[in-house]
């Protein structure tokens, strides 16, 4: 049997790749074969992980990408493209949490999560799409969260967000599957990286761990299978479906 996962000859994208589940995930698509467009605020902290890349034999530029700046989304992927070829693979990675009591919620902190996880993704799998659906396919995984379908306190703006882009991805697989183009999600729970490490460590964070079914946060290599079925041929039949990888958190 052919394997399933390979991505050889493909071209994908991976927004907020400086650290964290984005370099993983860019990792584990170069790894299988892919060439990847590593996408970050700033472009010089990602110029290590795309040199690792070509010295492990693997195809891979560097692009800087603001995913709240619409002006620059077109720009940046045009300039994936020029240098590596037409994007096969989108994964809309990047992200931020802001946790705070509902009523100390500002304005400017619903706006930049929302700006960042809703609006972001929505700029980027757009001008991404339009020109998957050109050239009659592609394939787009959404980074949400176990948050978009259940909550957990002080983090509002985060599970809107992240409920959204559930919704818009489910929106956008019913529209574009006619093109070619499949749109599916991701919606890991707890995995240890910096944007929640400091809380783990503390008592509040401890206490959370142990309410978890399997008793312990996820690794960001946890996510690696679920990645790789939603990114490669393997799920040519899925789309608008979301994976959970949560250690059981939506079942606790
Ligand atoms: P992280 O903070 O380590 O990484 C987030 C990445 O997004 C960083 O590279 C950051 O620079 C980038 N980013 C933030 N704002 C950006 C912007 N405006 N433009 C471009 N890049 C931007 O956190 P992470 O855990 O690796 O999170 C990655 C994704 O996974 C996020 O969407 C997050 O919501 C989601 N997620 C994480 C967990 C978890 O437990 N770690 C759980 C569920 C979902």
């Amino acid at each position: 049997m052919a394997d399933l996962f390979d991505l050889t000859g493909r071209v994908a994208l991976v927004t907020g790749a400086s650290q964290g589940l984005g370099k993983r995930f860019a990792q584990v698509l170069a790894a299988r074969g892919a060439s990847v467009c590593l996408a970050a605020r700033q472009s010089d902290k990602i110029a290590g992980l795309a040199a690792d890349v070509r010295a492990s034999g693997g195809r891979s530029h560097a692009i800087a990408l603001d995913v709240t700046d619409a002006s620059a989304v077109s720009r940046a992927i045009a300039d994936c493209e020029a240098a590596l070829g037409p994007l096969d693979i989108l994964v809309n990675n990047a992200g931020v949490a802001i946790s705070k009591p509902f009523l100390e919620q500002g304005d400017e902190d619903w706006d930049k999560v929302v700006g960042t996880n809703l609006r972001g993704a929505f700029l980027v799998a757009r001008e991404v799409a339009r020109r998957m659906v050109e050239r009659g396919h592609g394939n787009i995984v959404n980074v949400a969260s176990v948050l978009g379908v259940d909550v957990v306190g002080s983090l509002s703006p985060y599970s809107a967000s992240k409920g959204g882009l559930l919704q818009l991805t489910r929106a956008m697989a019913h529209e574009l599957a006619r093109s070619g183009v499949r749109v599916n999600a991701i919606a890991p729970g707890y995995i240890e990286t910096d944007i929640n490490r400091s809380f783990f460590q503390s008592e509040a964070g401890q206490r959370l761990e142990k309410t978890l079914p399997v008793r312990r946060i996820g690794q960001p290599e946890e996510l690696d299978g679920a990645l790789l079925l939603l990114a490669s041929d393997a799920s040519r039949y899925m789309t608008g479906s979301t994976v959970t990888v949560d250690g059981g958190f939506l079942v606790r």
